[in-house]
């Protein structure tokens, strides 16, 4: 979402590189392209011009610091003011729960924002995270939307509420009774959407949010529609007093305007961030970590969290386990392969590493989702005997692997060529002289 951004704001920070101290002209060089920089991106110029501001009292007004040159400096208080106009630290809780369950969620939008989809996203999140929640089609006016509902819940594995009722106040109100009853203890209310703001669907949303006393008003935004986000996102907010903002497809060619600019402008958080049509594509906004990717220092704990949601520990375990006795097979490998396509796409995962976001192009070029998948077919291409002992694989076999993959011969010797040195490196692991030599480096 903020290559762009990420790459100029880094530009503008280079220019600071061999000053000695920070400077009033060296400050307003460095901040001129800042602004231009966040101007491209489809900054709001009213954000833009707070930021600016904040970023440049503060480093005037900064005590040279021992150690830190004055780029780190500067860097450390741009990734500070980031962080604070996207909306600071985030809450360790992303939504606020009802005292009594079921605590209500109402969900709004504009048509096509990604509405019914963040609905069955969050669900799932919130399922995962030890709550059941019940989805409730309220779209009355697009029967398709609530079938749509249904097919999301059901993807999700979580229930949703069925009813004859065409009043959508009435359907809102017997689901959160329903929910009581039952003991689902978070209702999401899929709410209807138009294409445009209208005073008719403002009545309608303002009347459940009456009848139903949500402790969550979520407006979701598409990030691609940029400005146009920002100001629907106020204007909700204005009449509904909403209490966040899940942007979606911040995986589209979006510039990220939206993601600086919402919370300073309509004084919502953003508190989930969609980033593709899969119900997995949604993970937490944490302004910190956003403005840690956009200066290129990575964002490790996501990636971290992302791992512990999709790999099995028990796997994992395993194959550590595989790995002390040195029994690593070209199975193992395969299934190294197969968790790391499940952490998403390559581009994804080199975007959140530390030092990354320049390198990005170069290194997509290596490990490219593409490659993964040949050298999976690669082994999938093998008979099981074969992946439990590659001494099995002589050039015979070898070319038949390579036809039954769609790949060329080379490509079969290259990866066991590569297996083997993975297995030459863990037995020199297991070593114990060579774990002695590592513990004496740490002491
Ligand atoms: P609604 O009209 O607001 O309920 O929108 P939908 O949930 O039907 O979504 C509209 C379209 O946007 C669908 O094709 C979704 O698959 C797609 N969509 C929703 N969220 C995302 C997202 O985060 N990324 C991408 N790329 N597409 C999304």
């Amino acid at each position: 979402m903020f290559e762009s951004l990420s790459e100029k704001l880094g530009r503008a920070l280079k220019s600071l590189a061999g000053q000695s101290r920070l400077t009033e002209k060296n400050i307003e060089e460095a901040l001129r392209e800042v602004r231009m920089a966040l101007l491209e991106a489809d900054v709001h110029v009213q954000v833009a011009r707070a930021f600016l501001q904040r970023v440049k009292e503060k480093a005037l007004g900064v005590e040279v610091l021992q150690g830190l040159n004055p780029t780190q400096q500067f860097i450390d208080i741009v990734h500070q003011e980031l962080t604070a106009i996207m909306g600071g630290v985030a809450p360790e809780q992303p939504l606020d729960f009802a005292s009594r369950p079921p605590t209500v969620v109402m969900m709004v939008g504009l048509q096509g924002s990604g509405k019914t989809t963040t609905c069955g996203k969050l669900a799932k999140y919130l399922k995962k995270n030890g709550r059941s929640p019940l989805l409730v089609p309220a779209d009355v006016y697009r029967p398709a939307a609530i079938e749509q509902l249904h097919v999301v819940a059901k993807d999700a594995g979580v229930p949703s509420y069925r009813t004859e009722e065409r009043r959508p106040v009435e359907i809102c109100k017997a689901a959160v009774a329903e929910a009581g009853l039952k003991g689902w203890d978070v209702v999401i209310l899929d709410t209807a959407g138009r294409l445009h703001l209208d005073e008719v669907l403002m009545d309608e949303l303002a009347a459940i949010k009456a009848a139903c006393g949500p402790t969550e008003i979520i407006f979701v935004a598409d990030a691609m529609t940029g400005q146009d986000a920002v100001r629907s996102a106020g204007a909700f907010h204005e009449k509904l007093g909403s209490t966040g903002v899940v942007l979606t497809k911040a995986d589209g060619d979006t510039r990220g305007g939206a993601a600086f600019s919402i919370k300073h402008i309509t004084g919502t958080p953003i508190k989930f961030v969609g980033a593709g049509e899969k119900l997995d594509d949604f993970e937490r906004f944490h302004p910190d970590r956003m403005a840690q990717r956009i200066l290129g220092m990575g964002d490790v704990l996501t990636l971290i969290e992302h791992a512990k949601d999709r790999i099995d520990e028990k796997d994992a375990e395993r194959m550590a386990q595989r790995l002390i006795k040195n029994q690593f097979t070209l199975d193992d490998m395969r299934s190294q392969f197969q968790q790391i396509q499940k952490l998403g796409s390559m581009q994804k995962i080199l975007g959140m590493l530390p030092g990354m976001g320049k390198m990005k192009d170069q290194l997509e070029t290596v490990v490219t989702d593409k490659r993964v998948k040949h050298l999976e077919a690669i082994l999938n291409s093998m008979t099981p005997k074969e992946r439990q002992n590659h001494n099995l694989l002589d050039g015979k076999r070898k070319r038949r692997i390579a036809a039954g993959s769609g790949r060329p011969v080379h490509e079969v010797n290259q990866l066991l060529k590569q297996y083997l040195q993975m297995k030459k490196m863990m037995s020199q692991m297991n070593n114990p002289s060579f774990m002695k030599r590592m513990q004496a480096m740490s002491n």
